[in-house]
């Protein structure tokens, strides 16, 4: 078992000032994998002094320096590849090819990207042509709170951690308590490419204690939180009482609006966007809309593929998914899909209780529900699991209709092949994020919602000008 009850402050790792063990659980095994501690108030304040104390010099340091040490961690994180996959798949269950690819993936795409629009960002401007002497001055925010879910753990550490390094700012990390052992991997990086010491601290924690003393300490001045809508709405009274800057990336409900003069695979396509990641995306296509002409064949389309679909072993290579995070996670699950059954959808595959033989992890079947009302619990409530709605609609204003009709705003999906269609749909869908016929969001693009699904943009410029402020200087000469 990992003994990992230090966090990182001021440049080493420290033991916390009262010990406060918590278990990480492997779930695929339900076994104990590593024990951490959760921070206290103290061990907070003593990482925040020590990142208000680095951004003395480091708000102020070079582009030039800040892009050489972003390079060195580039190359540190390629080599430790195989360590943080492992990671990833013992703290959440991610599948091994998944979590190579995809979760730690994203993480040196976001890193790559990040350094090349640092190299681009033009930090100091003129206000523009009709006014020379008016310049425009980017700088960084100051000390950050960076708080982070277990569901893309390195996706997520990375979309705050690089472009806060990339600006100036200073940041304490405090990952989920339920997967922080990828993120302690990222620490290590950062303390092999020799970031000068404060720049980043790590305390791991809990939300109501550590997560809570982060939120409401004074001399943070910006929050950047991916997680539940619950916990956003928390963190942002904290932040209110002295106006720190937030950005909150939250929940989602994605319609995936399907056409009849879609490409057929659309429909195993939009299955397979909500059952991986064992359905614990927040940009999921968890309520699939079929046209009612093709809403039959959908259907028994669905069901084919879905029973077909395996559940198996994280550690294992290939196509499948694992298990979901923890017992809560699972029993919440459990419920929900109850809930469906008892609202009167109708049951196409899947259903409660775990996969056939598989009786220790909290592996979940793959469920596809039919005749989904848009008003029922398991149409309107994130699931986080791999359960999806089938709604039919007969025209195209009443799928955006039901597309819009959710609290949620992140990710929608259309599939035709109609080009003024899609256009039509793409502008009147009220989310963040629209991805067309499976082409996906770029790395790089702005992901952030509309409504309850937060504020503010992650990933490529958007994401850095996130931890900017701009400062207006007239009678620049
Ligand atoms: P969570 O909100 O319970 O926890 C997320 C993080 O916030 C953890 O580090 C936790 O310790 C911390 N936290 C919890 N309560 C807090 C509080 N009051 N103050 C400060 N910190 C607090 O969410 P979760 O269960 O870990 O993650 C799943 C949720 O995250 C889902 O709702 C999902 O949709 C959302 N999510 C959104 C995105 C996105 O980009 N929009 C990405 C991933 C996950």
């Amino acid at each position: 078992m990992l003994k990992k009850r230090n966090f990182y402050i001021n440049g080493s790792w420290v033991a916390p000032k009262k010990p406060n063990d918590i278990e990480v659980i492997n779930p695929a095994t339900e076994k104990v994998c590593a024990v951490i501690s959760l921070g206290s108030k103290e061990d907070v304040n003593d990482a925040v002094l020590s990142a208000k104390e680095a951004f003395k010099t480091w708000g102020y340091s070079t582009r030039e320096d800040r892009i050489a040490l972003l390079e060195i961690f580039y190359t540190l994180y390629k080599k430790r590849w195989n360590d943080i996959t492992d990671a990833i798949i013992q703290e959440m269950g991610a599948p091994k090819d998944f979590a190579s690819k995809l979760q730690t993936g994203t993480g040196a795409s976001h890193t790559k990207s990040f350094i090349r629009y640092l190299k681009e960002f033009e930090f100091e401007k003129p206000l523009g042509e009709h006014a020379k002497n008016q310049r425009l001055i980017y700088e960084p925010k100051g000390v950050c709170a960076l708080i982070t879910p277990w569901n893309w753990p390195m996706n997520q550490v990375t979309l705050k951690v690089i472009p806060a390094l990339a600006s100036g700012c200073t940041m304490i990390l405090k990952p989920s308590e339920l997967a922080p052992l990828s993120a302690m991997i990222l620490a290590e990086l950062i303390d092999e490419a020799k970031f000068p010491k404060g720049v980043f601290n790590l305390v791991n924690g809990n939300g109501a204690v550590t997560g809570d003393a982060l939120t409401s300490h004074p001399d943070v001045n910006m929050i950047s939180f991916t997680g539940s809508t619950r916990a956003g709405a928390l963190i942002s009274q904290n932040a209110a009482k002295d106006f720190k800057r937030v950005s909150l990336e939250l929940g989602g409900k994605g319609a995936n609006i399907i056409f009849k003069d879609a490409d057929p695979e659309a429909i195993e396509r939009g299955a397979l966007r909500c059952f991986r990641n064992s359905g614990q995306s927040c940009n999921a296509p968890t309520r699939m809309l079929v046209e009612k002409s093709m809403y039959d064949e959908a259907i028994e389309r669905l069901k084919k593929y879905t029973n077909d679909f395996k559940v198996d072993d994280p550690k294992k290579e290939g196509e499948h998914i694992g298990p979901v995070i923890s017992e809560t996670q699972f029993n919440k699950i459990q419920t929900l899909i109850q809930k469906g059954i008892d609202e009167g959808a109708k049951l196409v595959a899947g259903g409660t209780g775990k996969p056939d033989g598989m009786n220790e992890g909290y592996y979940v079947k793959p469920t596809v529900f039919a005749d989904v009302n848009n008003r029922m619990e398991i149409a309107r409530t994130e699931i986080f699991g791999p359960v999806l709605s089938v709604i039919p609609f007969e025209t195209e204003e009443e799928a955006i209709e039901i597309a819009n009709d959710t609290d949620y705003g992140l990710t929608n999906y259309i599939q035709s092949k109609d080009s003024e269609k899609i256009r039509r749909l793409a502008r009147k869908l009220r989310s963040g994020m629209v991805d067309v016929n499976g082409a996906g969001i770029a790395v790089d693009a702005p992901f952030g919602g509309f409504k309850h699904s937060g504020i503010g943009r992650e990933a490529g410029k958007e994401g850095l000008l996130e931890f900017l402020e701009v400062k207006s200087v007239g009678g620049w000469s």
